[in-house]
């Protein structure tokens, strides 16, 4: 299993403007609190990568309670609304919306090449690498894919490339190359068709369960075909330091954070090989400063203060680097590729 240092793979987050990301932040907030603060619709969930019940409180955001799995140590909102209410917020609401139409426009060229190309590159390089045969289906669920799709059929002739995230019917995708075919839920994987590589990037933080989904995408994933997946992860320096303080874990986007190791133990034995997992977040030791600096009522760990108060650039770069390289950011990518044959 490979680890890549050094990438420029970053959150969403770091490149959307702040007075706008703010306006998002309280819309979500608000939306929460009128659509769900009296459901009693709420579902209680075990972990959504061990399955154990066994739990800690960890923090509440937004309404939301998070807890830590005493098992595998992600952490993860303990009560959730029904399906159906997360596929209406994620496809109907203000905040969606709001992502979509403002958010997602106003950024949309620093997400191209900041985030968009580096990604197709990393996939492109992974098929070429991982994947031998010459005619491939790619399908690609990810949340706001289109762009990401666009770039990968502007770059190969031999895939065959369908988007089916849920709110694919909602993107303008221009290519001709490209078809339609929007998931109806984000918790039904099993229904897709037969596919070479899946492509799933900001979705294991949505779903219900990621062992199940794991295992319904193995009807869909051919024997030696590949998923490339990117997830917030809760083992993360700067998760591990701020905790609810953190600006990236805004629910109902960020139910799901694995651990690191959870993710190793979530694939040892099963269908699946990790080819590659990396945590590539670039920003964990910035958004961490910002934060120590926003709330200085906070009695931070004397250790936070003497490590980052007096950190220069140089000392930003190679800190990060060493996160990297122990995958220790909070952001993670991964590779696995279905194994042909059971063992
Ligand atoms: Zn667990």
């Amino acid at each position: 299993m490979k680890t890549v240092v050094s990438v420029n793979e970053i959150d969403e987050l770091e490149i959307k403007p702040q007075s706008e990301l703010d306006q998002w932040k309280k819309l979500v907030k608000e939306e929460i609190l009128s659509r769900w603060e009296y459901s009693t619709e709420l579902y209680e969930v075990p972990c959504p990568v061990c399955n154990s019940e066994i739990n800690s409180p960890a923090f509440d955001k937004f309404g939301f309670k998070y807890v830590e799995c005493n098992d595998c140590k992600a952490i993860f909102a303990r009560t959730r609304p029904k399906n159906s209410e997360l596929h209406w917020w994620y496809t109907q609401s203000n905040s969606a919306n709001f992502w979509q139409q403002k958010l997602l426009t106003l950024s949309a060229e620093s997400r191209k090449s900041k985030i968009v190309e580096p990604r197709a590159l990393w996939i492109l390089d992974g098929i070429s690498e991982y994947i031998s045969k010459k005619d491939i289906k790619l399908t690609d669920i990810s949340f706001f894919g289109g762009p990401l799709v666009e770039v990968l059929a502007g770059h190969s002739t031999n895939i065959q490339i369908t988007s089916s995230g849920i709110l694919s019917y909602k993107e303008n995708v221009n290519s001709v190359r490209v078809a339609i075919d929007s998931l109806p839920a984000i918790d039904n994987p099993g229904i897709l068709k037969k596919t070479d590589v899946l492509i799933a990037i900001d979705v294991l933080d949505r779903v219900r369960n990621i062992k199940s989904f794991m295992a319904d995408l193995e009807d869909v994933v051919n024997p030696g075909g590949v998923v490339f997946a990117t997830c917030p992860v809760s083992s993360g320096f700067e998760i591990q330091s701020l905790w609810e303080l953190s600006p990236s874990l805004n629910p109902p986007d960020k139910l799901n954070l694995p651990s690191v190791q959870g993710l190793i133990d979530l694939f040892s034995g099963s269908e699946w090989e990790i080819l590659e997992l990396s945590t590539p977040g670039m920003f964990d030791i910035q958004s961490i400063k910002r934060e120590m600096n926003k709330s200085k009522d906070v009695k931070w760990p004397r250790s936070l203060h003497a490590l980052l108060d007096h950190m220069d650039k140089q000392g930003v770069e190679q800190f990060t680097e060493y996160l990297q390289s122990q995958r220790l950011s909070s952001f993670a990518r991964i590779v696995i590729r279905r194994i042909s044959e059971k063992i």
